[in-house]
């Protein structure tokens, strides 16, 4: 395994990262037995950096993650969030995060987790989130509680701006680094280099569209956008490969995230995705991808509030 240091943290990440939302059957359902053993196998190969939310499963993925880690938890570096609480459901009150935390904890079986984020944070009123939410997961810190805080969401625009208003320690964006967008080296990354921000990229087979099973139901991706990744899949397969190998490989090449966080649920799935390690991709491939993706290449989709929009891609 490689390491890269999470921003100003210092904490040294694994550069796969374990995402742990299909725990809790956020994509199909999933065998908890073998959940767990897809947890440890990952930690045994040294992956580290183990993310979950109250969110996931309406708590399940936290339950079952905290189940998983039970005497292991000194090997990981655990990250879960506050805030979003059901597909509709928010409170970045800062008695909100305060329950919150001492709710997951009990959860995942520990007294301490290492991250603390709020969760989509384009659901909530910036002003709520810089003055109230960020000093109340700064209290939390205090207290022992997290050792380290930031934030999480899908506009990159309400991220920089969040994080310019109000220090954060991380910032966690998902599907907006890997083989159909690459908007978050341009918006978010030079923001987070000159703070020293650690940056976590998230869903690098696009939540499930980069597979063979292709996108989960709820996707927000236009069809276009889903039809482009099953092209992908398509083309992969042609070269002799899968698909989130392939995916997996390209974000990890992106030396700004610190790590990348693919969701899993099985040793396979795990196994998979550790050959990413020692993979190299043909350039030939890499061009077909780029030529098939083109007509939708950084596509993005509505996401939080009205007020907290980014300006839509093409195809949103
Ligand atoms: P992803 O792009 O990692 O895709 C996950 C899907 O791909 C799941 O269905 C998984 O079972 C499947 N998969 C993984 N490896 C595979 C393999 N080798 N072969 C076939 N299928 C495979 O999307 P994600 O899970 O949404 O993102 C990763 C993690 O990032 C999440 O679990 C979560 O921890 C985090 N995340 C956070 C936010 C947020 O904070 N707002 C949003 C998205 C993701």
């Amino acid at each position: 395994m490689l390491y890269r240091t999470l921003g100003s943290t210092g904490l040294s990440v694994s550069i796969i990262g374990f995402g742990a939302s299909p725990l809790g059957d956020v994509f199909d359902l999933t065998d908890p037995a073998e959940g767990e053993k897809a947890v440890r196998a990952a930690i045994d190969a040294g992956v580290n950096l183990f993310d979950v939310s109250p969110f996931y499963g309406l708590t399940l993925a936290e339950k079952r993650l905290g189940k998983a880690l039970r005497g292991r938890r000194d090997k990981v570096v655990l990250a879960t969030k506050c805030g979003r609480y059901a597909e509709d459901s928010f409170d970045f009150s800062a008695r909100s995060v305060k329950a919150s935390i001492e709710n997951s904890l009990a959860r995942l079986h520990t007294d301490y987790v290492d991250l603390l984020q709020a969760h989509d944070v384009e659901f909530g009123d910036v002003r709520q989130i810089v003055e109230e939410t960020i000093p109340a997961l700064r209290t939390v810190q205090k207290e022992g509680k997290a050792r380290y805080i930031g934030i999480t969401g899908y506009p990159l625009p309400l991220l920089a701006e969040i994080a310019n208003q109000q220090k954060v320690d991380t910032i966690l964006s998902y599907c907006r680094y890997n083989l159909l967008v690459n908007d978050l080296d341009a918006v978010l990354a030079p923001l987070a280099e000159a703070k020293g921000i650690g940056l976590m990229n998230a869903s690098p087979l696009h939540m499930g569209v980069l597979t063979e099973r292709g996108a989960p139901p709820w996707h927000p991706a236009p069809q276009q956008v889903k039809t482009a990744g099953s092209r992908v899949v398509e083309l992969c397969r042609s070269w002799g490969f899968d698909a989130p190998v392939v995916a997996l490989r390209f974000s990890l090449n992106y030396p700004k995230a610190a790590s990348t966080l693919v969701g899993m649920s099985t040793r396979a799935q795990v196994e998979a995705n550790l050959s990413t390690l020692d993979c190299d991709l043909p350039a030939g491939l890499l061009a077909a991808i780029e030529h098939a993706v083109a007509p939708v290449k950084n596509t993005i989709w509505p996401s939080g509030r009205a007020e907290n929009a980014e300006p839509p891609s093409r195809l949103a």
